[in-house]
């Protein structure tokens, strides 16, 4: 765990965006050092602001729901997002700010839990989340837990993607 654990002491310092300013407490992502899935986000929200854990809100006992249909335990997973601080009223984090949390901090994450699968949840992780770092593994692209939550049809496609995910997560089990 070692290696993780200093890359969160960092986060929880960090001051290379504005976001610090702003943000109650960071959120640098929970799970395994050695994951074999790996779910990004887009950034912390109120909930996840206020607790400094991922995923803890509306969208996160979605997310819930949708690991436990496809039976997968969340907390054998790493979950994280491109941002790990709250950006205000929950705006679409800028750019500057995405590109160097993810240069500092998620490019880092990546190579260390070296997950054999990786699930961008919504455009925002799929634009950031850099190309190398998806190289020799498998990507599911979804949507963002918040859009499933809200439309139906977007929500019987993650489904359908949940499932893609629990037929990956068998092959890698044996
Ligand atoms: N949405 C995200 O993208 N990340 C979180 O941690 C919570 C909500």
């Amino acid at each position: 765990m070692k290696k993780l654990k200093k890359i969160d002491y960092e986060i929880r310092h960090c001051r290379k965006c504005p976001l610090y300013k702003t943000r109650i407490k960071a959120v640098p992502g929970e799970g395994l050092e050695n994951a074999k899935i790996m779910f990004i986000g887009q950034a912390p929200g109120k909930k996840e602001n206020e607790t400094g854990k991922p995923f803890v809100g509306r969208a996160g006992k979605f997310l819930d729901w949708l690991l436990k249909k496809s039976s997968i335990k969340r907390n054998k997973c790493y979950i994280t997002s491109i941002v790990k601080c709250f950006p205000p009223r929950n705006r679409i984090p800028k750019k500057q700010e995405a590109e160097t949390c993810v240069k500092n901090y998620l490019k880092k994450q990546i190579k260390i839990i070296n997950p054999k699968i990786i699930v961008l949840l919504g455009s925002i992780a799929k634009k950031y989340t850099p190309r190398e770092s998806l190289e020799n593994r498998k990507v599911i692209f979804t949507y963002h837990p918040s859009a499933g939550m809200r439309f139906p049809k977007i929500k019987k496609k993650m489904i359908k993607d949940f499932k893609k995910l629990q037929e990956l997560n068998k092959k890698i089990n044996i």
